[in-house]
């Protein structure tokens, strides 16, 4: 082996490790930072390994590849936080058309010389990759409301889908057989590209999360593809492992939603209203001095935050005023749902981020048990995550995912702005609870007027 052949190999070896201590990282908020810090080390050594490639003699577009990525990946990540999903989907969208451009360009250059294996990993790669662009395209736009974000739907929708999948999947074998035959190549690339449109339409925003991580799967996995046409270790070692965390992160975020993938592929999830709520009547609106009393002399406080208070920036407001009730006696915690806000560990990210305490945050499991001994729970722009008819209204199409059970707390102060649904776009009986009062207002507005009147009880 040679020396450069040796930095090269080495450099992926030290990325590839990176790579998964960085992934073992993520599994705690603790130590999530690092574990960022590691993966993002991890890429940079494969890129710079990757600058020493033996077969690289001109550096020209790589240079102008490196400086317009840059460009556009740099305002990208300065996004707020609240656009992360729509960001994370552009990502997919570009590393997909990246492992597919690359396909076709072995393709051209190679043609059927690669081999039946390489190709069928070619083939996977454009295939995968093709309909990841579109799909996470999609995604990105419903999640960014420049398209319908509720299930686009027509008739005979699951059959035309299954019948352009028989065909993709056709023409990937016919061309397999005759590899010579570029036409079934493209013929399948296209119907990938258009199998990507059909497959994210029909799903709505609020399971555009889960969507976008099975996407992230694809696009992992056709970067292993990619690795293995290139014989590129540390592209199937990053896509196996972005491959399989993508579809472990969409089952478990199936889970916390007690729904099926299949259900949330073909389910049509958010196209349809509730039955039998018990979401009637007229909402308490209470005061913020009814608050603020309340809050002063309770034992227990409960803060269950959701995606309202991401979007309202409120996690420092909140810890301010969850220091200043610890202060007088109170006990103060926070209950986490797992899909609260837009993306997994979204609430942990940002109450991090304010400096309240990992011992302070319970998970549902954990706070639900506590809830009926809790004087005050306060919802803080959280909707679908304490909605009751998740728990009693089999006829509701979020029946059965497990919530975080604020109706069974002594009283509990809603913090929204106005009557606006969650991202299921359905009505929520807790609001009209008696044991419920509404807070009116933007979630940080209302928690520092709320720190200043707890301040004067
Ligand atoms: P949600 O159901 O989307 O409700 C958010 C609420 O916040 C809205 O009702 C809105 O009411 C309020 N709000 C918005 N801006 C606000 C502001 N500035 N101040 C105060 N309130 C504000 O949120 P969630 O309870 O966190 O539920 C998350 C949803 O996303 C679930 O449906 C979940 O299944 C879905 N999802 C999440 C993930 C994930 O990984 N986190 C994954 C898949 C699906 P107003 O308009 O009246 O203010």
């Amino acid at each position: 082996m040679s020396h450069g052949e040796l930095f090269l190999q080495g450099t992926y070896l030290i990325a590839s490790i990176l790579f998964v201590m960085g992934l073992r990282s993520l599994s705690h908020p603790d130590t999530a930072r690092r574990g960022m810090i590691m993966a993002a080390a991890g890429m940079a050594a494969a890129v710079i390994g990757t600058l020493f490639h033996p077969d690289i003699h001109n550096y020209l577009y790589i240079a102008i590849g490196l400086i317009l990525g840059s460009a556009i990946g740099i305002p990208m990540a300065m996004v707020p936080m609240t656009a992360m999903p729509q960001r994370t989907a552009l990502s997919h969208a570009f590393g997909a058309l990246a492992a597919s451009m690359v396909g076709i360009a072995e393709y051209v250059i190679h043609g059927s010389s690669l081999g039946t294996v390489k190709l069928g990993a070619l083939g996977l790669e454009v295939m995968l990759g093709s309909l990841t662009v579109t799909g996470s395209l999609i995604a990105a736009s419903k999640l960014q409301e420049l398209m319908r974000g509720t299930p686009i739907q027509f008739k005979g929708q699951q059959i035309v889908n299954l019948c352009l999948f028989l065909t993709m999947v056709t023409f990937f074998v016919l061309w397999l057989v005759n590899p010579d035959k570029a036409v079934f190549f493209y013929t399948m690339a296209g119907c990938a590209f258009v199998f990507g449109v059909l497959l994210v339409i029909p799903i709505g925003s609020a399971d555009m999360p889960v969507v976008m991580s099975l996407l992230n799967s694809y696009a992992g996995l056709s970067s292993a593809a990619t690795g293995f046409v290139l014989s590129n270790n540390v592209l199937i070692i990053a896509g196996t492992l972005d491959g399989f965390s993508g579809f472990i992160l969409s089952i478990l975020m199936c889970k916390a939603m007690n729904r099926s993938i299949t259900n949330v592929l073909f389910g049509g999830f958010g196209a349809v209203t509730a039955a039998d709520s018990a979401a009637a009547g007229s909402m308490r609106e209470v005061t913020l001095d009814d608050v603020a009393v309340q809050l002063a002399y309770a034992n227990q406080v409960v803060f269950v935050p959701g995606y309202g208070m991401a979007t309202a920036q409120a996690q420092h407001a909140v810890r301010e005023l969850g220091n200043l009730l610890e202060e007088r006696g109170v006990s103060v915690k926070y209950g986490i749902h797992p899909v609260a806000g837009r993306m997994p560990g979204h609430m942990n990210v940002l109450l991090a981020e304010a400096n309240v305490p990992y011992s302070s945050l319970y998970e549902m499991d954990q706070i639900n048990p506590e809830l009926p001994a809790t004087d005050v729970a306060v919802v803080i722009g959280a909707n679908d995550v304490v909605n009751p008819d998740a728990r009693d209204n089999p006829k509701s199409p979020i029946a059965g995912m497990p919530i975080i059970e604020v109706d069974r707390a002594k009283s509990v102060v809603v913090l929204k702005r106005g009557k606006g649904k969650g991202f299921s776009g359905l009505e929520n009986p807790l609001f009209f609870k008696p044991v419920t009062g509404m807070l009116y207002g933007d979630a940080k507005a209302s928690l520092t007027n709320l720190t200043q009147a707890v301040q004067r009880v």
